[in-house]
């Protein structure tokens, strides 16, 4: 069987004046003019329990956009029941019409929701359009397409047979259903994780977060319009311990897929511990956490590409990545032009509501967020052994917006070059340039997490020293780039340490962990 040859979706431009452009505004503004309900979806139906949350923009807090129906126990065991019921005509049908199902999504983000879905994403979690384009539009298109493709690899590789032993492997979804859990900075990664499950011919309940509801919704809106039956991905929003226990206690739980915090995981992965001897079957536990992730330069790097890795890998997206570079280590002879680079760069940013479509920097997430960096902030101006070069502002009086950050640290493993903040502030430690491979090994080291990393040099021994020194403290390791923006298709993503269990989404990887095949030797 061949698919569609997936390719990249071309990622548009936003020129003043395009029809792109006007599209994108113009959903906004209804979006954001607009009480948008979001049920929970079960058994094909929407689901109102009228206990609510409102959802508001992060750069607008008090602007109310709509409300989110909230889960009651009995709701959630209801989405599981249903979910179970339609397994089995799931899993039966042919994985070209799965496929077909996915392909279909793919397009109508690409043509008629595209708009909608960027606006959505702009106002729920706060991106600038570029932001919403490259992660809601382009990567999730992407995330479709080649998982497509993906899949029909895998289907298609079977073992040899001989004249009297017809050997078969038959990819099986896991027996049961899985739980899908899914974080606010990517829309691409909410509708992935329940969407590769799906494919591969699973059921799933989807939690999305708190943080995302409204995009949520459209990612919703797009897989029924594309045909995913009833009861095959089900959706409850809610109090997160109570759906997560509720589902744990099902002998029918088989798998986790998770987005979301290095705790959040542990914490999920001691539970599933705790009930492993109620299950059916060993649940497969897939998880991508968090990140600390480093830019190393040499000193024969070029000092506007530090500064540009430095610039890009920690800012955008309000380094709301979990791939966001956080810490920096830079030579003492290339310090000078770094420095006075990216206090240029950094200075130049606007700030303010994606509605704007000029500015470059927006607010963070949520108070909980805003707090958390406005105290490391705080603590970095007290501090003798820390000093912020340009931001360090902060004010939630409209939005929670926190001004691009630059702290440098006299102490290697000063707080912030270790604690992981996920949000706009950079800490650089500047090394003595006779102390490079102390400061890899160091780098190593202070690695709790294992996610992303760049090194910048232009010596190919430094560069082949850094690879072998920080083998194991990126799962994505990138040579003069900064450590952000993996291409589905190009760059498999994940990491290891407390950064995941490194299943590399958007790739065939991770949808192997979704399927339990059979060996079925046929002999004549
Ligand atoms: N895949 C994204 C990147 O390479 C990051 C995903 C995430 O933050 O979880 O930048």
């Amino acid at each position: 069987f061949q698919v569609p040859i997936a390719v990249n979706e071309p990622v548009k431009g936003y020129a003043p004046g395009s029809p792109e452009r006007e599209a994108v505004a113009a959903a906004y503004t209804t979006l954001l003019n607009t009480h948008t309900e979001v049920p929970m979806y079960i058994n094909g139906q929407e689901v109102r329990t009228g206990n609510t949350r409102t959802m508001s923009p992060p750069h607008d807090h008090k602007h109310i956009v709509g409300e989110y129906h909230l889960a009651e126990k009995s709701h959630v065991e209801t989405a599981i029941a249903g979910a179970l019921e339609a397994r089995t005509a799931w899993a039966e049908l042919p994985w070209e019409q799965r496929a077909g199902i996915f392909l279909k999504a793919a397009e109508l983000i690409a043509g008629p929701y595209r708009a909608r879905i960027n606006a959505a994403t702009m106002i729920a979690q706060s991106k600038t359009v570029q932001q919403a384009e490259i992660d809601a539009a382009c990567e999730l298109i992407d995330f479709l397409r080649f998982n497509v493709q993906f899949m029909t690899d895998i289907y298609n590789e079977q073992p040899e047979s001989t004249s009297d032993a017809w050997n078969r492997l038959e990819y099986r979804p896991l027996e049961g259903f899985i739980y899908a859990i899914t974080p606010f900075n990517f829309t691409a990664i909410a509708a992935n994780l329940p969407a590769s499950c799906a494919m591969m011919g699973n059921v799933v309940v989807w939690k999305p977060s708190d943080s995302q509801m409204l995009s949520a919704k459209i990612i919703l809106d797009i897989f029924r319009e594309a045909g995913v039956p009833d009861g095959v991905i089900q959706v409850v929003h809610g109090d997160p311990v109570m759906i997560t226990d509720t589902i744990l206690a099902s002998p029918d739980f088989s798998g986790l897929h998770f987005t979301g915090s290095t705790h959040v995981f542990k914490d999920l992965w001691a539970k599933i511990g705790s009930n492993i001897h109620n299950y059916k079957t060993y649940p497969r536990i897939v998880g991508e956490t968090g990140g600390k992730d480093f830019i190393v330069a040499h000193p024969s790097a070029k000092a506007d590409q530090v500064a540009t890795a430095i610039v890009r890998g920690a800012f955008e997206f309000q380094g709301q990545k979990c791939s966001a570079a956080s810490r920096a280590y830079i030579p003492e002879s290339l310090w000078p032009a770094v420095k006075e680079q990216v206090i240029k760069d950094v200075s130049s940013f606007k700030m303010g509501s994606p509605e704007d479509m000029s500015n470059f920097i927006t607010a963070v997430i949520h108070e909980g967020s805003f707090d958390k960096l406005a105290s490391y902030i705080d603590q970095a101006k007290a501090d003798a052994d820390a000093e912020i070069i340009v931001g360090g502002g902060y004010d939630k009086s409209k939005g929670y917006f926190i001004e691009p950050t630059v702290i440098v640290a006299k102490d290697p493993k000063y707080k912030t070059m270790c604690t992981e903040l996920f949000g706009p502030v950079m800490t650089i430690y500047v090394y003595e340039d006779a102390d490079w491979s102390a400061t890899l090994k160091l780098v190593d080291e202070t690695s709790e997490y294992a996610l992303t990393g760049a090194i910048l040099s232009t010596d190919r021994y430094a560069i082949q020293e850094a690879t072998k020194a920080l083998q194991n403290a990126a799962g994505n390791f990138y040579i003069n780039d900064k450590p952000t923006g993996a291409v589905v298709g190009q760059q498999p993503f994940g990491g290891a340490r407390a950064s995941g269990t490194n299943d590399k989404a958007g790739s065939a990887l991770n949808l192997l962990r979704w399927v339990s095949p059979r060996m079925i030797k046929e002999t004549f």
